[in-house]
């Protein structure tokens, strides 16, 4: 027989978090090996649950809820998002500029499918979420990384996004709060960023799903609230701030200059009708969880859970030799960085093959968040204490005998 092979489009296409590392690590839990997982933003399955009326507003909807919707959504959580817009300070959005995907995952592919042509050039964060760099490529787009400067809290290098503009660059990618350094970024780096898009006519992608996870007091701005004369596309959802992730529900926003991207929008709403539409239970779930008690406030403040955890994570791995790492100010992870002169790794997926192999934790390679070097690892820190301190003196141990070799 023929055999069959993967289509060429997906030659520059990778998702390294749920990669061959991962694969590994299946393959080890099916020979009775326990893993300690520090590879996945997936907080219900460290105990950290959805707010209760969510899960009770699901399965109470569940039944009612068997149809097909609008391929944009239901009116009324659509709705409590423009409620939300408005909160947040993003002018001008209506129902008709809300679209709502099974997660945010699905309408930021969405998204770049509906925008790009072979070639066209989309800036991305390096580090990134590896999401944006594979959608870009499978769209036929070219993704073009700027540097995040770790020795300047990760904020963007805007001097590097300046000199990576070309005439082809339609687009640029902004996550705030960041998967996976956990920046924060101030509203003057935000209105830079602004200011680049409207002189060269750029989108601004804005992923801002983290938007609640914030600590030590901390404010999030989004940056489609700074401007209305540029063409914003924000996404967030429940997955994280209302810790869901399973529910697959999510939104995005279209707002700011619309009027010279009706034809853009055509696009969107032509693969929005494509797919149907989202999950109708997700969708119901949106406007709970916005309407609700915000019960995320309770785990980042001082003494919260996450909170907690994200300080004993940053102080327990820069106590290892060679081993820095900046604090995070939002979101689920820590990116640290293992000087070269101790830790000479030349292929990172290996460093993950063999920290895994040796005391059974999972974590993902730098490079697969796109990032420059093989010289830094993602890790979340949802396990609790006691098991993120098993973890990371796992983790020392490893690194130990590493230097030794
Ligand atoms: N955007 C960022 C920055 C993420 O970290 C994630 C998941 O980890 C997503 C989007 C995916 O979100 P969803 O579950 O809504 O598809």
């Amino acid at each position: 027989m023929k055999p069959i092979a993967k289509s060429s489009k997906l030659a520059s296409v990778c998702y390294d978090i749920r990669g061959p590392v991962l694969e590994k690590a299946r393959q080890m839990e099916e020979d009775g090996h326990k893993i300690i997982k520090l590879n996945i933003g997936n907080l219900a399955v460290f105990g950290l649950e959805p707010p209760d009326e969510i899960v009770q507003d699901m399965i109470r909807n569940l039944s009612s809820a068997a149809g097909y919707t609008d391929s944009k959504g239901l009116f009324a959580p659509r709705k409590s998002v423009v409620h939300y817009c408005q909160e947040k300070g993003i002018q001008g959005v209506t129902v008709d500029d809300v679209y709502l995907g099974n997660g945010a995952s699905e309408l930021i592919v969405m998204s770049l499918n509906a925008l790009l042509n072979d070639g066209d050039e989309v800036l991305l964060p390096a580090p990134d979420y590896p999401l944006y760099t594979a959608a870009v490529s499978l769209s036929g787009g070219r993704p073009v990384h700027y540097i995040c400067d770790e020795q300047a809290e990760w904020y963007p290098d805007i001097a590097d996004i300046k000199a990576k503009i070309t005439p082809r660059t339609k687009a640029i990618v902004v996550i705030n709060p960041n998967n996976p350094t956990g920046a924060l970024y101030p509203d003057s780096l935000l209105q830079e960023i602004v200011d680049l898009a409207r002189q060269h006519d750029l989108i601004v992608l804005a992923d801002e799903i983290y938007d609640k996870t914030l600590y030590d007091g901390n404010t999030h701005t989004s940056i489609a609230s700074l401007a209305d004369d540029v063409l914003f596309l924000t996404f967030n959802g429940l997955s994280k701030n209302y810790r869901s992730c399973g529910y697959r529900a999510g939104w995005m926003v279209v707002s700011g200059e619309k009027r010279h991207a009706r034809d853009y929008i055509e696009g969107l709403n032509m693969l929005a009708s494509m797919r149907l539409c989202a999950n109708t239970p997700g969708q119901l779930a949106i406007q709970t969880a916005l309407g609700g008690y915000q019960s995320i406030k309770d785990l980042v403040v001082p003494g919260g859970r996450l909170c907690k955890q994200r300080d004993l994570a940053y102080e327990l791995l820069n106590q290892i030799p060679g081993v820095s790492v900046v604090k995070p100010k939002g979101a689920l992870y820590m990116f640290p960085r293992l000087d070269p002169k101790l830790y000479p790794i030349a292929d990172d997926q290996q460093f993950a093959y063999e920290l895994l192999a040796e005391e059974k934790v999972l974590i993902v390679q730098g490079t697969g968040f796109n990032w420059i070097h093989p010289d830094h690892f993602r890790l979340v820190f949802l396990p609790n204490s006691d098991d993120l301190s098993d973890a990371i003196g796992r983790i020392a141990r490893f690194l130990d005998n590493y230097r030794k070799r």
